[in-house]
């Protein structure tokens, strides 16, 4: 009796051979250039930042070449699967305008050729490759009771070998057909553990398309390839997986360094060619003591994809700032390509950044701001309201009952400005700045002492006011009211004798826009009293304070 038997024993009701499998699978008819790469995530629901960055790259890397880009979802852990993450995952990837050229819709249809694009339903493929490493002597089952712990291997080591050995050889290894067959009879739950060849002294070598060559201990492991109830854990799907559908780069997060010698020696088991790696760097966040340490969900809210959909950022914002941090080269091209969709902006993996990436919300939102600044006020009125339909169904019907004012409050100094304005960074923010737009300020920003004369002002303008017809006219009116009541008609005259005044025009505009704003900054006066109507800008004038 030799391996194969053993083999048989194991998987008795194969659906395939190695042979037909491979006829399912075929190479894909692509050129060199052309990138196949995906997105595996976990079914965890939720989506941290350091997924979808790594989706984001992927996602670049094969839509820059031409190539292919997937989704797999890998549901193997069923104790960690959360109902509805699949909604969660794909409501994320939608919103960011992720395309996958092949994936599995959420009713479970597949849409292309290498599926099923959900682990749990490839099981069959990975019992043939278990099966196949059973047959060669490069995997075993095991019956430890505690198989799926560490408890057993270390226990062989402790007995076995020397004190300093690497290896963690399992002990059901050299088990004879005769003892499986037993174990089978009695029907004993068994893993199959990959037989490593290694005994602890090997080095591997491996290159990773961002960090060069790299050189590592070789796994002297007989690590788990298939758990007791018949699925993989990560390693072995992915080598299967990846190899099956056609993966010409998979791009992981670094932590998957360490465990790379592992998948190395399943992919030589296998006899599958080697896969291209590109490990990217994780993001981090500084301290406040000014300390990088990984961004978490627990302490950082902008680690969770919710965050930016939450506080109504565009979706533009956040990849740009993702191709700033993957990339230097983006800041430059920006600066020389401002008005171009950042889509075609292109970067290989080798160009991808070495140094961790720093999550800085500044940051940011000055991508964001200079975004929003550029966008039509239609626009950004329907992306307003569009956040506010989700987030804040009262705004949102008050923004649809008054649609042409608030079209007309989102141009205000943006669009077609020669300097646009950039205060706004997201649509949350949105509703507190255009506050004197929903309701006469009930608080104003004056200084004490300007109280008196703020008070004469307005009493002052508010008494002939009449809608002015431009902005020239609207300014040449206040600066009239102003010299009269003894303030200087140029800044000139102001600043050589400033006790000789009450203030200089500018001071007379502030009192105008405390009035009508509450506020001392805010866009152009003149355009606000467009929008609010004489009436309305009549009695907010007619303010004492
Ligand atoms: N499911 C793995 C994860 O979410 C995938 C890693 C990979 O992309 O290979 O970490």
């Amino acid at each position: 009796m030799n391996n194969r038997d053993i083999a048989d024993l194991l998987f008795p009701n194969l659906a395939l051979t190695e042979g037909e499998v491979f006829a399912k699978y075929p190479q894909r008819n692509l050129d060199k250039s052309q990138i196949v790469t995906r997105f595996a995530p976990s079914p965890t629901g939720y989506m941290h930042i350091g997924n979808f960055f790594q989706a984001f790259i992927s996602y670049n890397l094969a839509k820059n070449s031409n190539g292919v880009f997937f989704l797999r979802i890998e549901d193997t852990d069923k104790k960690r699967e959360v109902a509805d993450a699949k909604k969660v995952l794909y409501n994320v990837l939608n919103r960011m305008g992720i395309e996958f050229d092949e994936y599995q819709t959420l009713d479970g249809q597949d849409v292309g050729n290498y599926g099923p694009y959900v682990q749990s339903e490839r099981n069959h493929l990975y019992h043939v490759f278990a099966h196949k490493l059973v047959s060669e002597g490069r995997a075993f089952p095991c019956f430890c009771k505690k198989t799926e712990g560490k408890e057993d291997v270390l226990k062989l080591r402790e007995n076995k070998f020397a004190e300093n050995d690497e290896r963690e050889y399992d002990p059901c290894r050299n088990l004879s057909y005769e003892e499986v067959k037993k174990h089978i009879k009695n029907g004993d739950p068994f893993a199959i553990r990959l037989k490593t060849k290694n005994e602890g002294t090997e080095r591997v070598k491996f290159n990773d398309l961002i960090k060069g060559d790299l050189e590592a201990k070789a796994n002297a492991k007989d690590f788990i390839i298939l758990k007791s109830d018949g699925t993989p854990p990560y390693p072995f799907a992915h080598a299967v997986d990846d190899t099956l559908m056609g993966t010409t780069i998979v791009v992981r997060g670094e932590e998957y360094i360490s465990s790379t010698p592992a998948h190395v020696e399943l992919f030589e088991a296998l006899g599958f060619k080697q896969i291209q790696y590109c490990h990217n760097p994780l993001i981090y966040k500084l301290n406040e003591q000014g300390n990088r340490r990984k961004i978490s969900k627990r302490y950082d809210p902008e680690a969770n994809m919710m965050y930016f959909f939450e506080n109504g950022y565009p979706t533009d914002a956040l990849c740009e700032y993702l191709l700033n941090m993957i990339n230097s080269g983006f800041e430059i091209w920006r600066k020389n390509n401002p008005d171009t969709d950042w889509r075609q902006f292109k970067f290989n993996a080798n160009e991808i950044t070495t140094v961790a990436p720093i999550f800085d919300l500044v940051k940011l939102n000055d991508i964001s701001k200079n975004i929003i600044s550029k966008m039509e006020g239609k626009t950004l009125y329907q992306n307003w309201l569009t956040w506010a339909e989700e987030y804040d169904a009262p705004l949102a019907e008050r923004l649809k009952g008054e649609e042409e004012k608030f079209v007309k409050a989102c141009q205000m100094d943006r669009d077609g400005a020669v300097k646009p304005r950039k205060d706004i960074y997201n649509y949350k923010m949105m509703k507190e700045n255009f506050a004197y737009l929903f309701e006469r300020p009930t608080e104003y920003q004056l200084n004490s002492e300007d109280k008196e004369n703020a008070n004469e002002f307005l009493k002052e303008y508010s008494k002939t006011f009449k809608m002015p017809a431009s902005n020239e006219d609207w300014f040449a009116g206040v600066k009239e009211i102003a010299e009269k009541l003894g303030y200087a008609a140029d800044n000139k005259l102001y600043k050589a004798n400033p006790d000789a005044y009450k203030g200089n025009t500018a001071k007379a505009c502030e009192f105008i826009r405390l009035a009508i704003t509450g506020t001392k900054n805010s866009p152009t006066l003149f355009t606000i009293m467009s929008i609010l109507g004489e009436e309305e800008t009549k009695a907010r004038l007619a303010k004492q304070f």
